[in-house]
């Protein structure tokens, strides 16, 4: 904890990104106010994988044990291919292997119930004031602090500086990067955890196994887990619609989903009719960037870097942004300093994260030659065989493997 003056930090955006950094300030020393748009806190109802990365930055901002006690430790992470039903590869996350390379466990949790540890564990911090129905329009920022303006109110808050968590569609970073819109990747995801007892056939016996199983196919997959204990099972169908048009919502349809997955093995189409639909989620990324510091400005988690999920990293890394900027600012007194140590830290691993997704996603999207030439190759890996994926799950790791 910081032993000069504590700063007053106001962060934009309750989401993980939001809420972890908020918790992270407060335990480095400082007062924070976090404003949310949303009339409530809360989290949608699905899903989300947290690597030993994530549960290692969970650790160190005092909320493991809380995330824990309805969390899954998934046995192994599967791969298997959408149309023959046959088992691509898959990685054993109790061996000997796992647990000498990774300190922490790998999770799988309800969005709710991360979101819940966060918000309480803000909620306990006596110098974290959270309101919600704050919609940020506006900042101003001189030498001496900076405004936030406000949609319902003519009330300004000033702080020391500002931490933009306001995620994908960020207004902060619109206004402080010149990179456009975010880029659509004409995939959708249809996703929602229901009651595990509802998954019957063989779908039952995978749901049992509480392995994460990805079913991969041409231009679609299907991602599937428990979570809370084991009594929700959550599943994730994402699809490439042929029919998007920019500025339409009339495209990756319900219809198109059907269309896409039935080609699919029997396991696959005896998932499909259980996962949600009263919602779809066009997916999106960036190309990353540099500037995340703007005097006193800096932008965290999808704000920063928003990547496409099929790496499972967004909300990891907003979370080891989360801790990275606490240490910062538990060690700087000048809050642009401190966001620059921050940035330095983070910007390059998030970028290589946030590129590698993209690349995932391909490979797990193949049709053909490429899909038969992915099998041969990820067939005869091992499942202790961690030497791809540990630098994404690894922190401090330095370098990451040659392609
Ligand atoms: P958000 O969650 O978007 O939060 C931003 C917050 O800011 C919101 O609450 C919003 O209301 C608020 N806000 C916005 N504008 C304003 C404003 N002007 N004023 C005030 N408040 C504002 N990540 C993983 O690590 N593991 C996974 O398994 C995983 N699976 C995924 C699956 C799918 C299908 C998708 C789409 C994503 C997945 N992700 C996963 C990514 C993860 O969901 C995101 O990276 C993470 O939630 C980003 O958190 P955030 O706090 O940065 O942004």
């Amino acid at each position: 904890p910081v032993t000069t003056d504590p700063l007053h930090i106001a962060v934009i955006g309750g989401g993980i990104g939001g809420l972890a950094a908020a918790l992270a300030i407060a335990r480095s020393g400082h007062t924070v106010t976090l404003v949310e748009r949303a009339a409530r806190f809360g989290e949608i109802g699905a899903g989300l994988q947290l690597a030993p990365n994530a549960s290692l930055a969970l650790e160190e901002l005092g909320v493991l044990q809380a995330v824990r006690r309805t969390a899954v430790v998934p046995p192994a992470l599967v791969m298997m291919d959408a149309l023959t039903g046959h088992q691509i590869t898959s990685l054993d996350l109790r061996s000997t292997a796992y647990t000498k390379r990774f300190t922490h466990p790998y999770l799988v949790t309800h969005r709710t119930d991360l979101h819940s540890a966060l918000l309480t564990a803000c909620q306990e911090q006596p110098s974290v004031t959270l309101r919600t129905a704050h919609t940020v329009t506006r900042v101003d920022q001189d030498e001496s602090g900076v405004r936030l303006h406000f949609a319902e109110s003519p009330t300004v808050l000033t702080a020391d500086a500002v931490v933009a968590a306001d995620g994908l569609h960020s207004r902060l970073r619109r206004i402080l990067v010149d990179d456009g819109d975010p880029v659509c990747s004409r995939y959708v995801a249809f996703r929602g955890a229901l009651p595990t007892e509802k998954m019957t056939g063989r779908m039952s016996q995978h749901a049992a196994s509480e392995a994460v199983m990805v079913w991969a196919g041409p231009r679609m997959h299907l991602v599937q887990y428990p979570v809370r204990r084991g009594e929700l099972y959550n599943q994730v169908a994402v699809f490439e619609s042929d029919h998007y048009t920019p500025d339409s919502d009339d495209w990756g349809t319900e219809a198109e989903l059907e269309e896409r997955f039935a080609g699919t093995c029997q396991a696959v189409r005896d998932a499909l009719p259980l996962v949600a639909r009263d919602r779809r989620w066009p997916l999106y990324d960036r190309l990353p960037v540099a500037d995340w510091v703007h005097g006193r400005i800096v932008l965290l988690g999808d704000a920063a870097h928003p990547m496409l999920q099929y790496l499972a990293q967004g909300a990891c890394q907003a979370l080891e942004d989360a801790v990275a900027l606490g240490n910062a600012l538990g060690q700087f007194t000048d809050p642009t300093e401190a966001f620059h140590a921050y940035a330095d830290r983070r910007r390059e691993r998030a970028a290589l994260i946030q590129t590698s997704a993209r690349r995932f996603g391909e490979i797990c999207h193949l049709e053909g030659m490429g899909a038969t030439l992915r099998t041969m190759l990820l067939s005869s890996r091992r499942a202790d065989d961690f030497d791809d994926i540990s630098w994404v799950w690894t922190p401090s790791a330095a370098t990451v493997p040659t392609p």
